[in-house]
């Protein structure tokens, strides 16, 4: 399987390169991605083959057909971490809370957010590919939340790879930032930023072009990698889940076989979508992707009427931080699968240029052959909560923009998975707000929240409220370079 680039190939690099050297440096020519050339066939007969599968074994066995160049034993030891999930055997779960309707959650991992999904058989992927080719890499990651702590997490005292987390101070939960500040790991460095995220990650921005940071890592000998979901090293994993949950609904006898389905994506980088899409395309029975999102809704309009317009806008601070994201990154490679290299450098560069770009309406209909899309503002969300609360089910923010989806998008009756990104432990005040109660801190609102429901707050969030704090470096933004060269 060979990886090629969304805006076409610029003469220098290759013109098409293996899954490892994609992952290891995933920048294209001309700011592109990388994307495969084909996928494996999910057709009826795969999954017959796999309706008794565990995870692990349709996992392994999707990998496998993928035809990457990754040693079986090093997939296979890379799905062993999903042996530390609630349910080792069952690393994702399917609730009902309509006739119609389940939601397959997807954060039972580590830091409880399905960043977990694929940053935890990812980071043991690319630490073996570092060792195996006898180099280092350093992964740096600016977050507002969930991508920090899973990367933390995955890469721990993993060899020949360094990692620095930079996250806005005041900018995240408390939850994810102890999750952040408390992890130990001698190849781990976290800093706090005076700003908020934009700045934090202009700041990071500017670091990464600057050449005297090159040479300096060049003098230490390390390479730069990424681990957001412009690595298809994520998107691989974020197919897998699609599938189990349409083999789970086969299993319990929710669907027949070859029967159609609907799923709601709640989005932000629209990586999670891309594997729904990828899905869809390799032969699995999706009707179509519904997406969320919340105010920052600029995919609605993408997929409703075409228009990418950032001009218009400003980024809003809302309950679903995650999904705080204008540039969404993983849309690029909608647009190469859908219209070629040709047309996606054109409106890439056109979004670059002028901030924005209109599809034609040919183009406007092929996208929704897959997608329709809808947004929930923060009000709706916490009445959401509050109503599935009263059913006995409790979702975070980020869940809650789904349902307005699937109430409102769904032309056919047919059977829907709604995904849940994060677990209510994450944020805890908002859904103790949905609850009826306003409070500030995490500590109180988990623990509120806990003594009206039937739920426990998991023994990782417990202990964090009690964790040493190791990084407790704040710096100015201008700081950053220097906090940077002293940790490496
Ligand atoms: C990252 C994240 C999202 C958005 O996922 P994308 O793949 O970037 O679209 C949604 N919800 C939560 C809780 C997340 O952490």
């Amino acid at each position: 399987m060979e990886f090629i680039e969304t805006r076409g190939n610029d003469g220098v690099k290759a013109q098409s390169i293996s899954f490892s050297e994609a992952i290891l440096a995933p920048s294209a020519s001309f700011g592109g991605l990388y994307v495969p050339t084909s996928l494996p066939l999910l057709d009826e007969t795969f999954i017959n083959k796999h309706l008794n599968s565990s995870y692990k074994k349709l996992a392994l066995d999707f990998l496998v057909g993928f035809g990457i160049d990754i040693d079986s034993s090093i997939l296979q030891e890379a799905l062993n971490r999903y042996d530390a999930f609630d349910k080792s055997d069952k690393p994702v779960e399917l609730s009902q809370i309509e006739e119609d309707c389940f939601v397959s959650e997807l954060y039972h991992g580590p830091t409880r957010a399905f960043k977990d999904m694929a940053l935890q058989p990812f980071g043991y992927i690319l630490s073996q590919l570092a060792q195996k080719r006898n180099e280092n890499y350093l992964i740096m990651a600016a977050t507002s939340g969930d991508t920090g702590p899973a990367t933390l997490e995955t890469f721990k005292n993993q060899a020949n790879v360094k990692v620095v987390c930079l996250y806005p101070e005041g900018g995240t939960s408390d939850v994810q930032r102890l999750q952040m500040v408390t992890e130990a790991g001698s190849n781990l460095k976290v800093i706090g930023v005076k700003g908020n995220f934009d700045d934090t990650q202009n700041a990071l921005k500017s670091l990464l072009a600057s050449k005297d940071f090159k040479e300096e890592l060049d003098s230490k000998n390390m390479k730069l990698s990424a681990a957001n979901s412009v690595n298809f090293g994520r998107i691989i994993f974020q197919i897998i889940y699609h599938i189990y949950s349409y083999l789970e609904l086969l299993r319990s006898k929710k669907i027949q076989l070859n029967e159609k389905i609907y799923l709601v994506v709640p989005s932000g980088n629209f990586g999670n979508a891309l594997g729904a899409y990828y899905a869809k395309k390799a032969g699995l029975p999706i009707e179509k992707i519904l997406i969320a999102s919340n105010v920052n809704n600029i995919l609605t309009d993408w997929i409703t009427n075409g228009s990418y317009d950032l001009t218009a806008r400003e980024l809003i601070k809302t309950n679903s931080p995650a999904m705080d994201i204008l540039k969404s990154s993983n849309v690029e490679r909608i647009l190469f699968d859908k219209f070629g290299a040709n047309r996606t450098k054109e409106l890439m560069e056109t979004l670059e240029k002028y901030g924005k770009y209109q599809l034609e309406p040919s183009e406007i209909a092929s996208l929704q052959e897959d997608f329709d899309a809808s947004f929930s503002d923060d009000s709706e969300c916490v009445a959401t909560i509050g109503e599935y609360a009263q059913k006995g089910y409790i979702m975070d923010p980020h869940t809650a923009t789904c349902i307005k989806s699937y109430k409102n998008l769904r032309d056919k009756k047919l059977t829907t998975v709604l995904y849940s990104t994060a677990e209510w432990t994450k944020f805890s005040p908002v859904v103790a707000k949905a609850l009826g109660k306003d409070i500030a801190h995490d500590s109180e609102a988990l623990e509120y929240i806990a003594t009206q429901t039937h739920l426990e707050v998991p023994p990782m969030i417990k202990a964090l409220l009690h964790k040493e704090i190791i990084h407790d470096t704040v710096v100015e933004k201008e700081g950053i370079a220097q906090e940077m060269l002293r940790f490496l």
